[in-house]
């Protein structure tokens, strides 16, 4: 340890102050309707195995700088922590390993939070929840038979989503480009299996619409928008073989131009539409298409196979033929489509593929459009053409009158439709909530009694396959409810964003052993205030999060629309050769390292210096070995501090950093107030002598929230009870800013800027440099400090009035002085 650090232990004063912090509880909370609350919460993390990496930490520092700063602002602030603790890996974890994934989740956690506590957050730990506690989960099974008895929870068959490696089904929104999320070079296989569902269709509008509430990126809530997907259109009703297809579209004003419809080749009911002389053909295309997911429709090869049957057009009586194909989605609408080649490209493709006529009701104003010399499809607006009494009528007025003119006949009717689709929430697998339902062979399907919650997962299973759970007789096997006669248990688990769907309520009252928590107390906190994870969670937890939130609040549980007021997107931070940090790439650097050889202090500081927290950066070695120094420097003037007395530059200076830090803070711009308090700092290194105790005492109680332990253990040492954290945060008193104390800062900086480039340029033609001379025009003078800019620069600095008749001027360089411009000479 050199000479300037003597004393300054880092590793020790920080877990002593840890340890005081836990001890005395400063950062639980409770109800108090004196104080206004504010709930700040960083999205739960899955504890996987190899411990925090360096995006966990992020995100928590820049959820604890906020939470620190609410706190000093006199807010009752609830930051609470847990762990989202079910879930696949600890379970493949646990057959790779052969430990059980109770054990291997248990020690998971109790590493993170050893590490999350040396990162001196400032979580209420009393309230730490982890979704595989039998207390929480049995809530789980609590909702799903609330949701059951609202009918928003259902049963059935259906084509889904399958995952080889997974070997589990998965949601819609667990599907990325036809992959699975986990396992993106795995594509996702279609099974038609009987599995549960959560309808969160029937919250799709409000979904959409409240969107543009939120306090959100835009980015987020486009993503949102799109996945929900609202279109408004007419539901037509085409004949089919004497029955009705109601048949969803956008573009009615096209209804002349339809030669063919498509129904999904996963459509249940197919099968009826398929004449025998064609179902080879069908059979063959169904063959092909086994790998099918909605997101990756528009790049996939268009297939399809004519089913024999026809649809009659009820604009104009025609038949025309249907086809199945791969890019309907058998949930969509009906699962058929009407097909209008000429105006829609992936019609016209499938049309131009299978030799369907193409036929023109749409065309530009001033010219033909032949179906033969079509190269693509014509899908802007024009006048219609072999419409009937449509024709002549403009395709976008087109729209109305058509839609006007079914619903007058009964033909069709407006109807608005959504892309999202129901969640399918069973699992195949073990490490996850028990579905609470029992199969019996008179009853059907039988709902656990709620007071015989909860459904143990039990400890004593087979990993291998199928189902984990069926492999445990004791469990499987079971009494109906009902009739007490033989009946069998759900094998299937949750998925576990079931159990990340409702969490930040439970944070409000998470040791509640009689309900899920007391509405009082989420009435109270609720909505979390800020909410801060990563981006990827823009289509799964956060429209679940969303749905359950609507649904509790049907339910009479909460008062709420929405869960989370404000979200925030922290960036991505890459490694030193710039690609996104990874074990591959050999780039990750450990928080914990970083920690141990610096101190949390200085990674805290680091973290949000360089950027805006919500942008993505580089990890910078140099940076943070320079935070180090800086906090090196602010402990050394401390230990060798006395008290002086300040003056009113002082004042003006401290004022005003009180000021815009306390704004940055506020609208998260850490990276400007980290410059500020350093410069501030800085203020104080060159002004000693007036420095008062109050004065260090603000200092300190800003640089707390980032640095919040040396700057406590000064505190401590400067002879102050108590904790920095339960002090209140400074006020600036505006009236003490001097104006033009702060103009003459910007033109002293403009100028060290100015000379700073000078030296450069000197310094790449390997001139060197001795001194340097500003001439300023005389009363300005005063603007440049000579200390202050010979510290900056490193050379020796000599300023002159340029009326001064004994200046040391050989290239007259006072002649170029302007106002907040002095002349510049180097030698
Ligand atoms: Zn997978
Ligand atoms: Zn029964």
């Amino acid at each position: 340890m050199d000479e300037d650090s003597k004393g300054f232990n880092f590793l020790k004063l920080e877990k002593k102050w840890q340890n005081e912090w836990e001890k005395k509880g400063i950062f639980n909370v409770k109800e108090d309707s004196k104080k206004k609350k504010c709930y700040i919460l960083e999205m739960y993390p899955y504890p996987s195995g190899s411990g925090l990496h360096m995006g966990h930490a992020f995100n928590y520092i820049i959820g604890d700088i906020y939470s620190r700063f609410k706190v000093m602002r006199g807010f009752n602030v609830l930051h609470p922590m847990g762990y989202d603790s079910f879930g696949l890996p600890a379970e493949n974890a646990a057959i790779k390993e052969g430990v059980h994934p109770r054990k291997h989740t248990d020690q998971a956690i109790a590493r993170f939070i050893e590490q999350q506590k040396s990162l001196g957050l400032s979580y209420d730990w009393s309230r730490k929840i982890q979704s595989h506690d039998e207390e929480y989960y049995k809530w789980n099974q609590f909702w799903f038979l609330q949701l059951f008895k609202k009918g928003l929870v259902y049963r059935k068959v259906s084509m889904v989503n399958w995952c080889p490696k997974c070997k589990t089904v998965l949601a819609n929104e667990q599907v990325e480009k036809g992959n699975c999320w986990r396992h993106k070079d795995t594509k996702i296989e279609l099974k038609s299996l009987e599995q549960w569902f959560i309808k969160t269709t029937q919250y799709a509008e409000e979904l959409y619409n409240e969107i543009d509430s939120l306090d959100w990126p835009e980015r987020i809530k486009a993503m949102q928008k799109n996945w929900i997907g609202k279109s408004e259109g007419v539901e037509i009703n085409f004949k089919i073989n004497g029955k009705d297809w109601p048949i969803f579209t956008t573009r009615p004003d096209t209804i002349y131009g339809v030669t063919f419809m498509v129904v999904s080749a996963q459509h249940p009911r197919l099968m009826d539409l398929v004449t025998k002389e064609q179902r080879k053909d069908v059979e063959e295309l169904l063959a092909k298409i086994r790998s099918t997911s909605e997101k990756d429709l528009a790049d996939l090869e268009k297939e399809g196979a004519f089913t024999g049957s026809y649809a009659v057009n009820p604009m104009n009586g025609e038949k025309v033929p249907v086809w199945a194909g791969n890019f309907v989605v058998a949930d969509y609408g009906s699962g058929m489509v009407m097909a209008v080649p000429a105006h829609d490209q992936r019609d016209f493709e499938f049309a131009k593929k299978y030799n369907i006529p193409i036929k023109v009701v749409i065309r530009p104003k001033v010219k033909e459009l032949k179906p033969d010399e079509l190269k693509r499809a014509y899908v802007d607006e024009g006048v219609l053409v072999n419409s009937s009494k449509f024709n002549g009528l403009n395709s976008k007025d087109a729209i109305n009158e058509i839609a006007d003119y079914l619903e007058k006949n009964n033909l069709g009717k407006r109807v608005v439709n959504y892309k999202l689709r129901d969640w399918l929430i069973s699992r195949q697998r073990y490490w996850g909530t028990p579905i609470p339902i029992v199969y019996c062979e008179k009853c059907g399907i039988v709902p656990v009694p709620e007071e015989e919650l909860p459904v143990t997962l039990p400890d004593d299973v087979k990993f291998g396959e199928g189902n984990p759970l069926a492999t445990n007789k004791e469990f499987f096997e079971t009494k109906c409810p009902k009739c007490k006669g033989k009946a069998r248990r759900e094998t299937d688990t949750m998925d576990t964003f079931f159990d990340s769907s409702w969490y930040f309520l439970r944070f409000c009252d998470p040791t509640n052993k009689k309900e899920p928590f007391g509405k009082k107390k989420v009435d109270y906190w609720m909505p979390v205030d800020f909410y801060i994870g990563g981006a990827e969670h823009a289509c799964m937890h956060l429209i679940y999060a969303r749905f359950f939130t609507k649904a509790l609040r049907d339910l009479g549980y909460v008062k709420i629309n929405e869960p989370f007021v404000k979200l925030f997107n922290q960036g991505m931070i890459h490694g030193e050769d710039g690609a996104v940090m990874s074990k591959s790439r050999g780039n990750v650097i450990d928080p914990m390292e970083m920690v141990e050889k610096y101190g949390a202090d200085s990674l805290r500081i680091f973290l949000v210096s360089i950027a805006s927290p919500d942008k993505d950066f580089q990890w910078d070695s140099a940076g943070l070995e320079s935070c180090f120094k800086f906090l090196k420097k602010v402990w050394t003037f401390f230990r060798d501090y006395k008290p002086g007395k300040t003056d009113e530059k002082m004042e003006s200076k401290i004022n005003s950093v009180i000021k815009s830090v306390t704004v940055d803070i506020e609208n998260l711009r850490y990276n400007s107030v980290v410059v500020s308090l350093k410069s501030l700092f800085e203020f104080f290194e060159i002004n000693k002598e007036n420095v008062s105790r109050a004065n260090v005492e603000l200092f300190l109680k800003m640089l707390n929230v980032f640095c919040p332990h040396i700057t406590q253990e000064i505190w401590f040492i400067l002879g102050n009870k108590g904790f920095l954290a339960e002090e209140k945060w400074p006020e600036a008193d505006e009236s003490k800013i001097n104006k033009a104390f702060e103009e003459a800062e910007k033109v002293l900086e403009k100028t060290i800027g100015d000379i700073q480039n000078i030296l450069k340029m000197l310094s790449e033609k390997e001139e060197k440099i001795e001194k340097v001379y500003l001439y300023a025009l005389p009363k300005e003078v005063e603007i440049y400090d000579k200390k202050i800019i010979e510290r900056r620069i490193g050379k020796k600095v000599e300023v002159f009035a340029v009326n001064d008749k004994n200046k040391y001027d050989p290239e007259a360089k006072s002649t170029k002085a302007k106002p907040n411009k002095p002349g510049i000479y180097v030698e």
